[in-house]
């Protein structure tokens, strides 16, 4: 049986980050992932996804804030860009959008983080792309971005193996036992010993947890879709012109600038409740691609409302849609993280530094505290 200091269960985003940090910080690591870096059957895959310190929760804001450095440093290190500046918009333009978009520059304020409200006629002066209501307004935010995702994943991965992490992929564990001070982790190739062990399964956590006689998280999945439309070669959509976005209304709406593909647009939650991961993976859902075609040509006047393509991606979702991450209760060898909840990636550099903390000294300086749910109910 070998022995590591620590083994990370599942190389999305959140695994590659805690396995760079723990590498980095001189620890003998084991990255586990029962498919392939980089696959597009979880939550990490695609060109792109939002940074923002623009939350109305101030926790969140908090710990985007403490990420944003750690991204830079990784870009440094690695020599690539990964997060690339965009500004970004949150908008809203009737009453169910109003409240939210009012915490945001409510947190952004209190947080002295750089931000613009503006008007509708603003809005329209300055972002003639989008059709917002005469009743609506944005805050813009500087400080948003895009994260380069499947780069981001990667380059986790590959500094965790410069800095000395062991990566198995197509291995998939089976178990995960802790038995007083250490972990014992069974697979479908071997045995490991460890002195804890960082459960970052995705989508496929409960399973995980379930198999290996734990209580199960309170969280459901959900297959969400996102597409790609044409912007007609208008320079406006174009990264530099027009920023990230997020409409809050009843169907919260997002989308991103042309990086080359099309612009990217989703729906947050619009997606289907599966009762496994692999249910339906890849499969696009005629109806949500209809739903947002009729988006587009509402709201962008130089968007070709046909989509290009899409993909599918996983949700999984707790009841307040705020992060799990803790050590289970009783078991405290393990620990547990479902930073998903549709808006985890942006932080997965810094839930990696908060993963490391809580594995090497039971605390961190991260913004997580709102997240440790399992041990504050025992
Ligand atoms: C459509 C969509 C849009 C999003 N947009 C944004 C956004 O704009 N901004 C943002 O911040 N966030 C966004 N998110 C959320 C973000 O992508 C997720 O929070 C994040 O990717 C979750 O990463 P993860 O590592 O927890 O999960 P995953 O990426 O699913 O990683 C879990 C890994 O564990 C592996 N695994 C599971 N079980 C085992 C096992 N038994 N043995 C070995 N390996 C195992 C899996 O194969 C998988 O690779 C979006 C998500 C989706 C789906």
């Amino acid at each position: 049986m070998q022995t590591f200091d620590f083994v990370v269960i599942g190389a999305g985003a959140m695994g590659c980050g805690a396995a760079y940090h723990l590498a980095k910080d001189r620890q003998r690591v084991l990255l586990l992932e029962q498919f392939q870096i980089g696959h597009a059957r979880g939550s990490s895959h695609g060109e792109s996804r939002i940074f923002r310190f623009a939350y109305p929760q101030t926790e969140y804001a908090q710990l985007a804030m403490q990420t944003k450095p750690l991204w830079q440093a990784l870009e440094e290190e690695c020599g690539q860009r990964l997060l690339l500046d965009s500004g970004g918009l949150d908008i809203a333009d009737d009453p169910s959008g109003f409240a939210q978009v009012n915490q945001v520059v409510n947190t952004l304020s209190k947080l002295g983080a750089r931000h613009e409200v503006l008007s509708a006629a603003q809005f329209g002066e300055r972002f003639a792309q989008f059709r917002i209501g005469p009743d609506g307004y944005a805050v813009y935010s500087p400080d948003a971005g895009i994260l380069r995702a499947d780069q981001c994943v990667r380059a986790m991965a590959h500094m965790a193996v410069r800095h000395g992490s062991t990566i198995h992929e197509s291995e998939v564990v089976s178990r995960v036992h802790s038995d007083g001070d250490s972990v014992e982790v069974i697979t479908n190739r071997d045995r490991y010993r460890a002195r804890k062990a960082i459960v970052t399964a995705g989508a496929w956590v409960n399973q995980l947890l379930a198999a290996s006689g734990y209580p199960v998280l309170p969280v459901r999945i959900e297959r969400e879709q996102v597409a790609y439309f044409d912007a007609r070669g208008d320079r406006n959509l174009s990264l530099g012109q027009w920023p990230v976005w997020i409409h809050y209304r009843r169907q919260i709406a997002y989308g991103f600038p042309d990086l080359g593909n099309g612009v990217k647009v989703g729906f947050h939650h619009a997606g289907h409740y599966i009762n496994h991961p692999d249910e339906n993976c890849g499969v696009l859902d005629d109806g949500d691609l209809q739903a947002l075609s009729t988006y587009i040509r509402e709201r962008f006047a130089n968007v070709d409302p046909t989509p290009r393509n899409g993909l599918t991606c996983l949700y999984t979702v707790t009841p307040d849609e705020d992060f799990i991450i803790d050590a289970l209760p009783h078991s405290p060898s393990i620990i547990v993280a479902s930073p998903c909840s549709g808006h985890g990636f942006k932080f997965a550099i810094g839930i990696g530094r908060a993963l490391a903390d809580l594995a090497l000294h039971g605390t961190t300086a991260m913004s997580i505290a709102h997240t440790r749910k399992l041990t504050a109910a025992c």
